[in-house]
This record gives C-alpha cells, sequence and structure tokens, in this order.
C-alpha cells in the first residue's frame, strides 16, 4: 500500500468512527488508531442502506429526504441539499442504492479524467479534437438519477456538448451524431457496439478521435471491432457508483485501479484475499475521497482477476479484469423482415425509473415475446407498478416499431443467480 493511500485510510477510519453513529457501531471492537483494512469488518448495501441515517456522517442528511429527491424528475442532475452529488441504482441485487458524493469525492472525478485521457490521447490526439471544436456527445438514459444522467446534466447546455437519450431508436441516435460530428463520443458499451454496426453498414458517418465506453463489459474483440469501425481509440472504465472514479481501462484492455483515491481487495467467498492471477468470488471496495457516505470494506459482488505481472501499458498499480459484467442484447423480427436489436441499458434503466419497482427481469420467451418478472417495494401497489412498467416498455418497443411484441406478467419472482444477483435481460437463446 502506498504511503498517501495509508494515510487517507486512516484519516477515512478516524472520520467514520467519529461521525458516523453506524461505523462508531460496527468497529466497537476494533483498535483504536488501526489503518489495516483487514482488521476491519466487511459491509453491505443491504445493511448500509437499512442503517442510512446513521450511516451518514452529516445529521442534515436523511433517508426520507434524499427519497424525496429521487422521486423528483425536476431534481436530476442538481444539488441534494446544495452540496452534494445524489445518484441511484437497483442494481442487480434487489436493493436500492442511493449514493451521495462529496465536493472533495466529486473533485477527484475530472482529475481521474484527465489521467485517462492523457493515458490515451497523444499531443495529436488533442490537437485533432481541439480542431474539432472539442465536441463531445454522451448517450445516456432518461428519467432516472443515473450516474451517467447525472453527470450529463451537469453538462447539458454547454456549447459543444450534447446529451442524446439512449431511449431513442437507432436510427435517430445515428442521424443525430452525423449531424453533430462529436470528437469525443461516451456510449454505454453495447450502444457503441450498435452504433459500430451502423459505421460497418455505411448508415453512421462520424469521425471521432475518442470513444469511452462505460458501464457494461464486451469481448476484448468487441472492443477492437469497434475501433476499427469508428476510426477511433475506444476506451473503458470499471466504475461504481459508490466509487465513479475507481479506474480506467488501458490500451492493454485492462482496468487500473485509481490507488491513491480507491482500494480494491479481491476476496473469497469468506472474504481471504485471493492472490493474483485467480478469479475473485467477489471485491471489496473503499472509496478514499469521500466522507458523506463512508464506504468501507464495501462488497461490490464483481468477481475480478489481477494481473500478476506488470501491466505492459506502464501504468503503475495492478491491473484487473471484470467478469460477469457481460451485457445482453435482444434481437426482434421488425416489420419488413428487418432485424432490430434492443440493447439492455435502454430497457433496464427504463424499468429502473419505475416508481416502486423493487426488481425485475426481462426474459425474451420468444421471438415476439418479452416476460416481465418483478418484485414491487414494500408499500407499493404491485398492479399500479406493473400498470406503470407495462406503459413505458410499450413506448419504447412502439418507438422502435417493435408493437407486435408481446408483453407478459410473469406470476414468478425475479430468479437470482448461484451468486445471489439477478441478471435483469435474458436474451432468447439462454434461457
Ligand atoms: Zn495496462
Amino acid at each position: 500500500m502506498v504511503e498517501r493511500q495509508r494515510t487517507r485510510l486512516a484519516a477515512l477510519i478516524a472520520h467514520a468512527r467519529t461521525r458516523s453513529p453506524f461505523y462508531r457501531e460496527l468497529y466497537r471492537g476494533v483498535p483504536a488508531e488501526t489503518s489495516e483494512l483487514a482488521a476491519l469488518p466487511v459491509t453491505g448495501k443491504r445493511e448500509l442502506m437499512a442503517a442510512f441515517d446513521d450511516w451518514v456522517t452529516d445529521p442534515a442528511v436523511t433517508l426520507k429526504a434524499a427519497r424525496a429527491f429521487t422521486a423528483d424528475p425536476a431534481a436530476i442532475g442538481h444539488p441534494f441539499l446544495d452540496r452534494y452529488t445524489l445518484t441511484t441504482t437497483s442494481g442487480t441485487t434487489g436493493h436500492h442504492g442511493i449514493f451521495l458524493q462529496d465536493a472533495h469525492a466529486a473533485a477527484v472525478i475530472p482529475a481521474m479524467l484527465a489521467r485517462m485521457l492523457a493515458h490515451w490521447l497523444t499531443v495529436r490526439d488533442a490537437a485533432k479534437i481541439a480542431a474539432g471544436g472539442g465536441r463531445t456527445a454522451l448517450v445516456v438514459p432518461e428519467g432516472g438519477h443515473f450516474a451517467s444522467t447525472v453527470a450529463a446534466e451537469r453538462l447539458r447546455g454547454r456549447s459543444r456538448t450534447a446529451v442524446l437519450s439512449v431511449h431513442r431508436p437507432l436510427a435517430e441516435l445515428v442521424e443525430a451524431l452525423n449531424a453533430f460530428r462529436p470528437a469525443l463520443l461516451a456510449p454505454y458499451a453495447t450502444i457503441g457496439a450498435l452504433l459500430a454496426d451502423e459505421a460497418e453498414a455505411g448508415r453512421l458517418r462520424i469521425d471521432p478521435t475518442l470513444v469511452t465506453l462505460s458501464a457494461e463489459g464486451l469481448p476484448v474483440p468487441e472492443y477492437e471491432r469497434i475501433s476499427r469501425a469508428l476510426g477511433a481509440k475506444v476506451c473503458t472504465s470499471y466504475a461504481a457508483n459508490e466509487c465513479p472514479f475507481l479506474s480506467y481501462g488501458c490500451r492493454e484492455r485492462w482496468l487500473h485501479v485509481n490507488a491513491d483515491w480507491a482500494v480494491l481487495e479481491p476476496v473469497d467467498e469468506r472474504h481471504r484475499p485471493v492472490p493474483p492471477g485467480e478469479a475473485s468470488h467477489t471485491v471489496l471496495l473503499t472509496n478514499l475521497a469521500n466522507r458523506v457516505q463512508p464506504i468501507l470494506r464495501y462488497d461490490l459482488g464483481d468477481a475480478v482477476t489481477v494481473r500478476p505481472d506488470p501491466c505492459p501499458c506502464g501504468s503503475p498499480g495492478p491491473a484487473l479484469r471484470v467478469q460477469g459484467r457481460a451485457a445482453d442484447t435482444l434481437a426482434f423480427h421488425g416489420p419488413d423482415g428487418t432485424s432490430v436489436t434492443l440493447a439492455p441499458l435502454p430497457l433496464s434503466t427504463l424499468l429502473e425509473a419505475v416508481p416502486g419497482l423493487e426488481l425485475f427481469q426481462i426474459v425474451q420467451t420468444g421471438p415476439a415475446r418479452l416476460r416481465l418478472r418483478m418484485r414491487a417495494a414494500l408499500g407499493a401497489d404491485p398492479d399500479t407498478v406493473w400498470r406503470t412498467a407495462e406503459v413505458r416498455l410499450r413506448e419504447l418497443l412502439t418507438r422502435h416499431r417493435l408493437e407486435t411484441v408481446q408483453i407478459e406478467h410473469a406470476t414468478e419472482a425475479p430468479r437470482y443467480s448461484a451468486g445471489g444477483k439477478v441478471r435483469t435481460i435474458i436474451p432468447t437463446d439462454q434461457i
């Protein structure tokens, strides 16, 4: 552990113990002055969300106020209590998360972004981007306090920045991108793959210098294909609402943790360290920059493998790959015998924004049939939740000219995988 990381960790632990009633109680048996992560108990979203008001270190922050904020679409992108960035995730475990970053943590984000750009861009690339006016296109989901949507809302209205909705039909997205001609393009990974198809077919005609893909994993050859099709460098990142600046992807397609501000511990089922070269069961995250809602040894639920040798890209620190974030694209027969593909993010984010929908799973049970397994939140009316979800799904399908696709209301609950997660989108060939 680098010295700077150790100092920051000791300060974070001291802060959590004194300012967060949850951590004060949790660390009661932990010796004072400790700065060893291994000495600390593991935490998780379910228990932290259940103790929300005791977890946060600012007494002005309450779950009630945070929930009211998340229920207000007009508040998306605005600061919560005038000082915090608030994002939400339903995740895949059925437990809604509400995450706050304070001003200090928010300031780390552009610094880490600059680090990633410095890795990827040559002086010539930077000159080319500047010559193109630095035009940046972000493709994000609408209607929820998603991390990417919140970030995009902050940039909306700036000249040279286009915020495009991931829920638009692909043809419209292609048209908007052709008109805008971005130098920098930031879509979700599966949307990036669909845009590469469009470029290969000659319909998308843009010349970006850099494409940054987020949120989902793709097979490594897909990144090379997207790069060729769009004539751009393609970079990725691995992050979480709990730590937006967690890592950046390098030229060798490995991820490097921003170790001065975050710690990742690959561990087995019993939370013992897993050596490099072996896949972990899960990974424990510590966010060293954020004070308002301390994240310490937090079980992220992702299986990772750390590279045993130094990464050939020359970046410092351990390099890792994440398993289990691969995304599933749904394919349908459209009108006139055409094929229509739906990326998973537009679907899942659409449903994540449905009030009272705690957990869901969309299964494609036939060429023109979707089955929605769902669980309503405690206190929410399941019929109302179902009807809202159905209306929104129907709107999305209609926009993609998939009016003939049937939506079934499943009687069974969403099914958990062996790892305790729910795969939100299951394509027809993988039931
Ligand atoms: Zn590397």
